[in-house]
């Protein structure tokens, strides 16, 4: 079955929460197989990630997802955090090493008393409860690996740690996520990978997306949007359209289902759905906004 699932982040303001709050509602009404919340690179926003997944799982009848990172915490304080995200009612998790803080392509640095890679993390979660544990996928390898073969075995040995699925980093030509899907399968690896949809409607937030992620951003894409800088209405179209199709080539070529990053609006993220699941298919029992 496929599955459909939305990206949230955690609001810096009031206004932000009021427009996050808006786009779970509208998300809610499309019954998606779960929605996820990004974890910050520190002290508030960390708060605050727990906070919104605490409240998507109490007050709606979503099924939150919590991303975890590794950065600046003990072992015992990831202890203590997972153990709230339980006490919540919450069972799944993303888990992630995470970016050095400040500069994401600057040397890792591991707490004293922490983690240095996510299969560390994945093997505490799997020994604390029965939680659902994804991980992350690099289409395009992890900007750290020094070649394929180390990004393969490292990421088959992240899955075997006790990951029941992965979600990708943005990326926007569909060979990418099929290549690494046969490079995981020829490594021995089923678990599923679920690829990350980012509608490309604003050049400008792209390329500074693309840059942070060092996702390559296509030149015939960033040329149309480009040429549509003034005319939002027209980047939207355009970035819809890419998104769709490029999410219905990756269904129709066996992806296990569809990450949408929203942005915490959800006009572009929820067309493109719109679009897809008039094509391929709603999961069973869904509603279509
Ligand atoms: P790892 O799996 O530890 O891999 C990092 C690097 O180390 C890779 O090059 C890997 O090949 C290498 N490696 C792994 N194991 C070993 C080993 N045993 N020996 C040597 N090398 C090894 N970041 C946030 O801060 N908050 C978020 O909410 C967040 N959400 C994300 C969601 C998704 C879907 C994705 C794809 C990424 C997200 N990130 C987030 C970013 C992520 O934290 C970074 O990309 C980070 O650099 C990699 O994390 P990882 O879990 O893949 O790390």
């Amino acid at each position: 079955m496929t599955t459909y699932s939305f990206e949230f982040f955690p609001p810096k303001t009031a206004t932000g929460a009021a427009a996050l709050w808006r786009t779970v509602r509208r998300v809610e009404a499309l019954r998606p197989d779960f929605v996820s919340v990004t974890y910050g690179a520190g002290g508030s926003s960390r708060e605050r990630t727990v906070e919104v997944t605490h409240r998507i799982a109490t007050e709606t009848t979503l099924r939150p997802v919590a991303h975890l990172t590794a950065v600046g915490h003990s072992v015992a304080e990831l202890r203590r955090i997972i153990g709230r995200y339980a006490d919540a009612g919450i069972r799944d998790v993303l888990v992630l090493r995470g970016d050095p803080p400040g500069d994401p392509t600057g040397p890792w640095v591991p707490h004293p008393d922490g983690f240095t890679h996510a299969y560390q993390l994945v093997e505490l979660v799997r020994s604390l409860g029965d939680f659902t544990i994804g991980v992350a996928a690099f289409p395009e390898r992890h900007p750290r690996s020094p070649d394929w073969d180390s990004d393969i075995r490292h990421f088959v040995a992240k899955c075997r740690a006790g990951a029941d699925y992965a979600i990708t980093q943005m990326f926007f030509r569909a060979e990418d996520y099929l290549r690494l899907r046969d490079r995981v399968a020829s490594a021995g690896c089923d678990t599923p990978i679920i690829p990350e949809i980012m509608p490309a409607t604003d050049v400008r937030q792209i390329r500074r997306f693309a840059e942070l992620s060092r996702a390559s951003f296509p030149q015939d894409l960033a040329g149309r949007l480009e040429a549509a800088r003034e005319n939002p209405a027209e980047g939207h179209r355009i970035g819809v359209e890419h998104a769709t199709a490029l999410a219905g080539r990756l269904l129709a070529e066996g992806a296990p289902g569809l990450h949408y990053i929203t942005l915490n609006r959800c006009a572009a993220a929820l067309e493109v759905h719109r679009n897809v699941t008039a094509s391929h298919g709603a999961p069973a029992g869904s509603a279509h906004a």
